[in-house]
């Protein structure tokens, strides 16, 4: 079967690789339909080493059941699935306290098993992993239940860690995917007013679209000046982290109130994040992390069946595989929020 394959920065290559099959009775084996490119993926196509295997690439992805292991009761044959970025068993102490992405028997997409940006996948832990969605390969709903695998959830768990609730201040730092779907998120959750800070024309323009009611555009101090005017001198209670940088997360910190609260779901890129005297005398408490989106799909779900919520509009490019590494770059130049991919 055919796969991605990056071999370096800005290399990525569509190889032939071996075929996905069962290994485990707990598995199944799903033919890809949709898959994306994640902003994460940018983080080693800037910089990763050369290396002469490469590693495979891909943790969001829908698809059709083709087989399942002798374990497997959840899902079968022809079902269409949806796959969360992380691999959990749905049973363990942590998946039943809704943190997925620390089970205690889960596993990453591309480190052990198959990847999603190609023909195939391996899915261990099936019954856990998988959530069936009950709708047609090529359901024109596609674009958004895919963003359930990882961007919806990651800008809903923004939301939550932030504790936004209704009638609160928001704001987003970060106009990605994520952040985007984070305003989306605050906007469900009943936000009063939502500021996102970002900068190009046509995420802000989604952004006023799923909910935003403010913008802010400047950066550093000068960003945390302007949602001090646009709050009345106090600052949001809540705020959304969804880009990673130590300067962002900074930022983040800066325009919370008193009290108020950082929710971060942005991949740090920092060791050290100079935010604790600055928290501490304020009382904002500084939460989130890795997603566990697997928790949320069951809440999501129904809102993108029935249309409530579009999250699949930061989709705005559609490619094949064979333009898989043309995705990349464009995502990379910031020409495209999301590349989505059909098989
Ligand atoms: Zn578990």
């Amino acid at each position: 079967m055919r796969a991605t394959v990056m071999f370096g920065a800005g290399d990525v290559r569509i190889e032939q690789v071996p075929d996905a099959t069962i290994l485990e009775p707990t598995d199944a084996l799903v033919v890809v339909s949709r898959a994306c490119i994640c902003g994460s993926d940018l983080w080693p196509y800037k910089s990763m080493e050369q290396s002469e295997f490469g590693r495979r690439m891909g943790h969001e992805f829908i698809g059709v059941v083709e087989a399942v292991g002798s374990e497997v009761r959840t899902v079968k044959p022809g079902d269409v699935v949806v796959a969360p970025f992380v691999v959990s068993d749905g049973t363990c102490v942590f998946c039943q306290e809704g943190l997925h992405t620390s089970c205690l028997h889960g596993a990453r997409w591309c480190s052990d098993t198959d990847g999603g940006q190609g023909e195939a996948v391996r899915v261990p832990q099936a019954d856990g992993t998988l959530v069936v969605l009950p709708v047609g390969r090529d359901d024109a709903l596609m674009p958004s239940l895919l963003t359930l695998s990882d961007v919806m959830g990651t800008g809903h768990h923004a939301a939550v860690a932030a504790h936004v609730a209704p009638g609160k201040t928001v704001a987003v730092v970060g106009d990605g995917a994520v952040g985007l779907c984070g305003v989306l998120a605050a906007k469900r959750l009943g936000a009063e007013q939502i500021i996102i800070l970002g900068r190009h024309a046509d995420r802000i323009a989604l952004a006023k679209e799923f909910g935003a009611t403010d913008v802010v555009s400047e950066r550093g101090e000068e960003a945390v000046e302007r949602v001090r005017e646009l709050t009345g001198g106090f600052g949001v209670h809540s705020v959304l982290e969804c880009v990673g940088y130590a300067e962002s997360t900074v930022t983040a910190v800066d325009i919370a109130r008193p009290g108020g609260a950082v929710g971060r779901v942005g991949v740090p890129q920092d060791q050290g994040v100079p935010v604790s005297q600055t928290s501490f005398y304020k009382n904002v408490s500084v939460g989130g992390g890795i997603a566990p989106v697997r928790a949320y799909i069951d809440e999501l779900l129904p809102e993108v069946l029935d249309g409530r919520i579009q999250p699949g509009r930061v989709f705005d490019r559609v490619t094949n595989l064979d333009g898989v590494p043309a995705g990349y770059r464009a995502m990379n130049d910031r020409e495209s929020i999301k590349v989505m991919i059909a098989f």
